[in-house]
């Protein structure tokens, strides 16, 4: 392109496209005057040429070309796809290409006339300036553009969405995104209401996600909040909702704005996490560390409450041999098996882990005495002893068991584990499928427990129970009208010991089924064999545990006996204290029921100790209240106990119940009780509990008072 001047290279040249070489180069020289660098052609085609590879700010053309018309021009430059600004120039003064050449996109229009060099440097100027200013509005909005769709996708990737809550108005704006996370169409519903919002929010999140949102706006502090909502497809999801408030000039707060990210998966995985960090992953159980935790925790409960807290470290006995010879699969079911049958000995508070191996770790809290760990540990040594079935095969297996108790055996987790460690150790070595405990005493209430546990077996094998019988007595006549059975076990080594000694003992062993079925089949064969023998027909009182009530088919049994003894029923009472009637009130309501239909009395022991509540005496098919021992002590002393056993009788009375007093031991005591309408007693006043042969010349003889 020879005849344009290359002389200045400058990035944003103006080109004048002039077929008169004179005026352009006057055209060149006035603009250069104004600052501007210029390029000059005379014809079409050197300026195409140019253009292919130059650039220009603007260009100045002739319509009037030697080779080609203006128009023509511009739009072989346009299918060029050169997108220059142009001032059209030409000698004519003719409105019509005027208009034509503005329409065909030329910033401004200028004749060849006397004043055309003056007016060039303004035109010129003003289509730079519009040119500027159309370049700046072109990019800002590319920019925001950009910026729009950048935040489109990023919101995409994140699964985050972003919303406005205009607080005034109510209007609530949700991006795209945010539907999308909500599982809804976009743009669907249009108008979106908070009450809205609250039923896609899980009910259990929704007051803390309404009190978060009132914290920000009444409070001003920022939003962020984790909650559940039900969406589309997918069920539930979790989401983060992050905000924060505007407020107007006023000060008041106008509008809550912010993001609100899908976290479903982080939760997953942070769970997911949280399961490989502290859960054994074949038995599912806590691990090793989340043991730790627990027993820290456990330390810390048991402390504050004070309470005990047994640490049970349970290995099981050859273990390796059944997995060398089994193969590790069926090792692993076994253990699996092993951890099932574990967690039903314990309850859902106590904590139990796998160490590893086949070594697991109990921790059982809220223990208030050794007997509750023996009776777990027991529990735990049966199930483990019965068979298991892993493919098919049956393996028998045993465990044992070391125990260590807080705060005696240790007062951190790290003592406690260690010392439940050596009494396990010491349980293997002395014998497997025992348990041992850490502490002598331990050991030896345990031991003791046990021996006694067995000898009373032994002893109800070998007769060595036996019943007393203490007379009731009519106040006035001195005249025996019934009596109480009360047992009594003539030990081989420890000589003659009361119930209190034994009774609790069997209730904890379960032997007070077998022990009581024998005391009501004794007493009743007793009085039986009394009345055989031509004595007047007297009741018998026969006393009841709770475990004895809560014995399937207790009723059963007593119309069993009573059958097998020939006992009619009216001479057989029950005595059972208010606390063995309410324990399971409504059940032993049906089975009171039984026994009164069945013809048999009911006597509430030591009342007056128990429940203060007397409703239920209506609710219950009740014949007599035997008025407690404490009360009667001192009935001629203490005014408070006058009046306690002058209440009762009243109550008695007035529900058409007998009443009986207990340990009456005094003349005193008999006449205050006989002063007050009580004149039914037992005592020792009259007699102390007899074996069987003495009553029976009490029966013959009378009483002695
Ligand atoms: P309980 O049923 O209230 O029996 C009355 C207790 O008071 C008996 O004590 C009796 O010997 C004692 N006693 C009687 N008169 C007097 C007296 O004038 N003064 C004093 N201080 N005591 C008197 P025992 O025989 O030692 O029985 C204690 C408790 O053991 C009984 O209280 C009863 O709850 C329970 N028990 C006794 N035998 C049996 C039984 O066969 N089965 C069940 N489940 N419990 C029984
Ligand atoms: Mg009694
Ligand atoms: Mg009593």
């Amino acid at each position: 392109m020879s005849s344009l001047n290359q002389d200045i290279i400058v990035a944003d040249p103006l080109l004048i496209i002039e077929s008169d070489a004179g005026f352009a180069e006057l055209m060149c020289s006035t603009l250069n005057a104004c600052g501007h660098s210029c390029r000059k052609g005379t014809c079409g085609q050197d300026a195409f040429e140019w253009l292919a590879t130059n650039s220009a700010s603007l260009i100045i053309l002739d319509y009037s070309l030697p080779d080609m018309s203006g128009s023509s021009f511009i739009e072989k430059i346009r299918t060029l796809g050169i997108e220059i600004p142009f001032v059209m120039v030409t000698a004519s003064n003719d409105a019509g290409l005027a208009v034509a050449m503005m329409k065909s996109g030329a910033c401004d229009f200028i004749i060849k006339d006397a004043s055309f060099l003056d007016r060039l440097p303004a035109v010129v100027a003003r289509a730079l300036q519009e040119q500027k200013t159309l370049r700046q509005l072109q990019s800002a909005e590319m920019s925001l553009r950009l910026s729009e769709t950048r935040l489109a996708r990023a919101q995409k990737i994140a699964r985050m969405g972003s919303w406005e809550w205009n607080l005034a108005s109510g209007d609530i704006y949700w991006s795209d995104e945010l539907y999308r996370i909500f599982g809804l169409p976009v743009g669907l519903p249009e108008t979106i209401t908070i009450d809205w919002l609250h039923t896609l929010i899980n009910p259990l999140d929704l007051v803390a996600f309404k009190k978060a949102a009132r914290n920000a706006i009444r409070g001003g502090s920022a939003l962020d909040i984790n909650y559940r909502i039900v969406s589309g497809d997918d069920g539930e999801i979790v989401v983060n909702s992050q905000g924060e408030i505007e407020y107007d000039e006023s000060g008041n707060a106008c509008l809550l704005s912010g993001t609100t990210l899908d976290i479903t998966a982080r939760i997953k995985a942070e769970s997911e996490i949280q399961q490989l960090i502290n859960y054994d992953s074949l038995t599912g159980l806590p691990n090793r560390s989340l043991l730790h935790d627990r027993l820290h925790l456990a330390i810390a409960q048991a402390s504050r409450e004070k309470q005990l807290l047994a640490v049970l470290m349970l290995d099981l006995d050859r273990f390796k041999d059944i997995n060398e010879t089994m193969g590790h699969r069926a090792g692993d079911k076994l253990l699996k098996a092993v951890a099932k049958r574990l967690q039903v000995c314990l309850r859902d508070s106590d904590t139990l882990a796998r160490l590893g191996g086949d070594e697991y770790v109990a921790i059982l809290i809220d223990v208030s005495h050794e007997e509750g760990i023996t009776t777990v540990a027991k529990k735990i040594l049966a199930v483990v002893s019965e068979p298991f079935y892993i493919d098919g095969t049956e393996i028998f297996s045993t465990c044992s068991i070391g125990i260590a108790v807080y705060p005696m055996d240790g007062e951190d987790s790290h003592t406690l584990l260690k010392h439940a460690d050596l009494a396990m150790y010491q349980a293997k070595g002395a014998d497997r499928n025992v348990f041992q405990f850490f502490s002598r005493e331990m050991n030896n209430l345990a031991l003791e427990r046990m021996m006694m546990e067995n000898s009373m077996r032994r002893g109800l094998e070998r007769g060595e129970f036996f019943l007393v019988y203490q007379p009731q007595v009519d106040g006035r006549t001195g005249k025996i009208f019934g009596m109480e059975a009360l047992i009594r076990w003539r030990h081989p080594d420890m000589g003659m010991l009361a119930p209190d000694r034994f009774i609790s003992l069997a209730e904890g062993n379960g032997l007070i089924i077998p022990l009581g079925e024998w005391v009501l089949r004794t007493a009743c064969h007793q009085n039986k064999a009394w009345q055989d023998q031509g004595f007047p027909p007297v009741r018998v009182a026969v006393n009841l545990s709770a475990k004895q009530l809560g014995q399937y088919h207790l009723d059963e049994v007593v119309a069993a006996t009573l059958l097998e003894t020939g006992l009619d029923p009216e001479w057989l009472e029950l005595e059972l204290t208010e606390s063995v009637i309410m324990k399971d009130a409504e059940q032993n309501a049906v089975l009171l029921k039984k026994f009164k239909e069945m013809g048999i009395s009911l006597a509430i022991d030591d009342f007056g100790t128990g429940y203060s509540s007397l409703s239920y005496l209506k609710n219950f098919p009740i014949t007599r209240l035997k008025i407690d021992r404490s009360f009667v002590r001192d009935i001629t002393t203490n005014p408070d106990d006058a009046a306690i056993a002058r209440i009762i009788i009243d109550i008695a009375h007035s529900l058409n119940l007998s009443v009986i007093a207990e340990g009456v031991e005094t003349r005193a005591q008999m006449q205050f009780l006989s002063f007050n309408n009580c004149v039914e007693m037992q005592g020792y006043l009259f007699s102390r509990p007899v074996p069987a042969e003495e009553f029976t010349e009490l029966l013959r003889n009378g009483l002695k008072v």
